[in-house]
């Protein structure tokens, strides 16, 4: 993967970013998006942040050896540090981390966001917790897409603060475009998920020491909730 010749994962998150966007791409570390969208129009500037100093110079090169040192900021920040109010950014990306610490930045980061700007996270797990956050906070989830790539599923979440939600639990746990739709590669998903679930309850009957109950209440929800889904 390269700034010419993104991953499938990079490439669907980058068919959810606006027109004429100013994208803020936040742990961007090689720049690749960013880089990718300006190379192609898409995009009028971006800034791109990353926490480590490491990415943040290969951002840097990224940036200087396709010459767009002009449009693209590349700042070393924590999460939504990198944004200043001057940028005018309409878009957010936060890609590749998981859903938890994608939720802390976006919480520890709320006052960078003015609520007008397109989300467009795709967190590795933990897209249950990060869809309470954006369901807490007044967002809306406007399109929600699962791919799989060298043997992971990747979600991606698209959130734009139109109006307060209510989703349910199990809307929460499965994503609630992806519940009505229910693709191939969603049902594929859950039938996977759903044999580690049964086979962890088989696990946790047979341990030497007790586990907590609260866990294995939770297990057992959640294989259920997943059994209804799929029947
Ligand atoms: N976004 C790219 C992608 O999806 O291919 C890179 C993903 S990489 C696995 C995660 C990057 O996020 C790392 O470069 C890491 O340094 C950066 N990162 C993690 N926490 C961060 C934070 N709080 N603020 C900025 N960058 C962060």
């Amino acid at each position: 993967m390269n700034e010419r010749a993104l991953s499938m994962r990079l490439e669907r998150v980058a068919a959810h970013v606006p027109a004429g966007a100013r994208l803020a791409d936040i742990g961007s570390d090689h720049c690749y998006l960013p880089v990718a969208l300006m190379r192609r129009g898409v995009i009028t500037a971006a800034v791109a942040g990353e926490v480590a100093l490491t990415p943040f110079h290969a951002a840097e090169r990224t940036v200087r050896e396709n010459g767009l040192s002009q449009c693209i900021s590349v700042r070393l920040a924590n999460g939504l540090a990198a944004i200043e109010p001057g940028d005018g950014i309409t878009a957010i990306s936060l890609c590749g981390m998981g859903g938890e610490r994608i939720r802390d930045i976006l919480d520890s980061g709320k006052s960078r966001l003015s609520g007008h700007e397109r989300l467009i996270l795709q967190p590795n797990g933990g897209e249950q917790p990060l869809r309470q956050w954006l369901m807490d906070n007044g967002y809306s989830i406007l399109c929600e897409d699962l791919l799989r790539e060298n043997r992971f599923y990747y979600e991606i979440i698209v959130a734009e603060r139109i109006r307060p939600v209510m989703y349910s639990s199990e809307e929460l746990y499965f994503g609630p475009l992806q519940l009505q739709q229910r693709s191939p590669a969603f049902l594929t998903k859950w039938q996977r998920i759903l044999r580690l679930k049964q086979r962890t309850l088989a696990d946790f009957a047979q341990a030497r020491q007790a586990v907590p109950e609260a866990k294995v209440l939770e297990v057992a929800q959640h294989a259920r909730w997943i059994s209804e889904m799929l029947a």
